[in-house]
């Protein structure tokens, strides 16, 4: 009788899953396995934010895993030493596991590879599970091992066809085999969260997927950066810990309609970064594009810009809501960064260390490589462009709705007039003077 051990990583669903059908079509029986491995919650990577979404998703996955007659088995430990006590006590033939991007991925794939070959054990790895397409097969035809530029990466990546969607095992067979209790939060990562924290898993996930295909994607391409309006899908943290399948979302989305072709498009972007990390793990921490400007060194302004009092309205919103939704709006990200970045002149890394900390979908590819190009250290086809806080402002927030719902100290202030509170007699105290001057667009 094949055994078979599906190992989860951020790939926490069952439906359109390549690992769990892989080693459910290949074994007789099957131990579904995620361990939570010391190594990241001890790392810089943790966040308290992200635990608890994880957690959430550990107990869906696990329950829509006994809905097939599976359950979750959860180990705790170092993630090589711990497939192989339970290889070793299933007398599995293979791990399956998804194929990742960063530097640390690589490496545990590597060592995994080496241990279960010494047991007679195959790993196999299954690209199109994290991403929609595969990093190593969506390369330029000029020879170079990755696509520096996304025009031309989007193009190909729209031609390019998308593997067919899996669908769920229908039953589980499991061996006798016992586990850990499923982790709570804080054991993977003690702190304070955000009070407004989306709920983790696939069940919800899903969920949030549908109702977003059943309407409001339609009016993506008009009102994604209006952000008032809140007109975006949602689905980054559910992406991120792959409760919903990129692939399975691709192929739902109609791209011939405005909206579908422009959110299709973001999501083009994410793997975009994926396939940049891939080739160039290193751009997780140095800049991609050499900067030959110094940094300035001004903690008193990170402080104000982390905790949202930088005098410039649009900003201290955007990172109020950072605090209390381990979330913000693309464009919010982008203004929030390019202060920091361009107009603080403050090194991308410290900003992108804080969305880390903070960030229920944070992950190296799209954060990191994100922050590069606001910082123009990036992939940005014109890196010395600078936004202006209050122009972009009254572009994207021009009646200032998103700034009262996020400064309650200026509630009171009607209609624009709220983006330039210098100019309303409001006491310091209350809230502060604009702590630069911005220029740009
Ligand atoms: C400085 C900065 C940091 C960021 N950090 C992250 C991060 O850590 N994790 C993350 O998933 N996204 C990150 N983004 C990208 C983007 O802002 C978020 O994915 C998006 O705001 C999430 O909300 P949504 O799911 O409603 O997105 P939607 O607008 O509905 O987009 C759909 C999906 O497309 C993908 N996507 C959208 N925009 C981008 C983009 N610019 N780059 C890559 N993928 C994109 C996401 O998976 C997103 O869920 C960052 C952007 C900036 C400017």
């Amino acid at each position: 009788m094949t055994v078979t051990i599906a190992l989860f990583t951020r790939d926490l669903r069952v439906h359109d899953n390549p690992v769990l059908t892989a080693a459910h079509r290949e074994g007789a029986s099957v131990v579904p396995l995620f361990v939570v491995d010391e190594a990241i919650a001890a790392g810089r990577f943790a966040a308290p934010n992200r635990a608890r979404f994880l957690a959430a998703a550990l107990g869906e996955l696990d329950a829509e895993l006994r809905a097939i007659g599976g359950r979750l088995v959860v180990r705790r430990g170092d993630v090589v030493t711990e497939v192989e006590r339970v290889v070793a006590q299933v007398h599995a033939d293979s791990v399956h596991i998804a194929a990742d991007v960063s530097r640390y991925s690589s490496k545990r794939e590597q060592a995994l590879r080496e241990r279960l070959e010494q047991r007679d054990c195959l790993l196999h790895t299954h690209a199109s599970s994290i991403t929609a397409s595969d990093p190593a097969e969506l390369v330029p035809s000029t020879g170079r091992d990755h696509f520096a530029v996304f025009t031309p990466y989007f193009r190909r990546w729209a031609e390019t066809h998308q593997r067919k969607s899996l669908g769920k095992p229908r039953e589980l067979t499991m061996p006798p085999v016992d586990s850990d209790p499923l982790p709570e939060a804080e054991e993977l990562c003690a702190g304070p969260t955000s009070p407004q924290l989306a709920v983790g898993g696939e069940t919800t996930g899903r969920k949030v997927l549908r109702d977003w295909l059943s309407g409001p994607i339609e009016g993506y391409e008009e009102h994604n950066d209006d952000l008032a309006a809140d007109a975006t899908s949602h689905l980054s943290a559910y992406l991120h810990f792959g409760c919903v399948s990129p692939v399975d979302l691709v192929r739902r989305v109609d791209m011939s309609t405005p909206g579908g072709h422009a959110f299709a498009r973001q999501l083009a972007w994410r793997d975009f970064h994926h396939q940049l990390l891939a080739a160039r793990p290193d751009a997780a921490w140095s800049d991609y594009r050499p900067r030959s400007k110094p940094w300035r060194d001004d903690p008193q302004a990170v402080e104000a810009w982390k905790e949202g009092r930088t005098g410039y309205p649009v900003i201290d919103a955007a990172m109020r809501q950072l605090l209390a939704e381990g979330w913000m709006p693309g464009r919010a990200r982008l203004i929030a960064a390019s202060f920091l970045a361009k107009s603080l002149q403050v090194d991308w890394r410290i900003g992108a260390e804080h969305f880390l900390r903070w960030l229920v979908d944070a992950d190296l590819a799209n954060n990191q490589l994100n922050w590069q190009w606001a910082a123009g250290t990036g992939t940005d086809t014109r890196p010395n462009r600078v936004l202006n806080p209050l122009r972009q402002a009254k572009r994207y927030d021009p009646d200032g709705e998103y700034v009262r719902r996020w400064l309650p100290e200026l509630a009171h202030i009607p209609g624009p007039a709220v983006h330039t509170p210098w100019r309303e007699n409001i006491d310091p105290a209350d809230y502060p003077a604009p702590i630069i001057e911005c220029v740009g667009m």
